[in-house]
């Protein structure tokens, strides 16, 4: 059981099994500071569903746990 709830369908999902404990590379990229440190688990999740899939987030982890959803149309 992940300890924050995630949906299939938002615009970026974190794997918490590969998010390091500390990291908060992603979250420092975002430009539109959508995602966060869940304070209870230390991962990173997605709270707020904007996004604007430009990818910094899933560029720079250095585990590969950040995967952007490309919505169909903009692939
Ligand atoms: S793809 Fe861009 S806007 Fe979306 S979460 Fe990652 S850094 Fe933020
Ligand atoms: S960059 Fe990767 S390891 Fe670092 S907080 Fe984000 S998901 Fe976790």
């Amino acid at each position: 059981m992940p300890l924050t709830p995630q949906r299939a369908d938002v615009p970026v999902t974190i794997d918490e099994s590969k998010c390091i404990d500390g990291c908060t590379l992603c979250v420092d990229m975002c430009p539109l500071d959508s995602l966060a440190i869940d304070p209870v688990g230390n991962k990173a999740y997605m709270h707020v569903d904007e996004c604007w899939y430009c990818g910094p987030c899933a560029a720079r982890c250095p585990t590969g746990a950040v995967t952007v959803n490309m919505p169909y149309l903009l692939r």
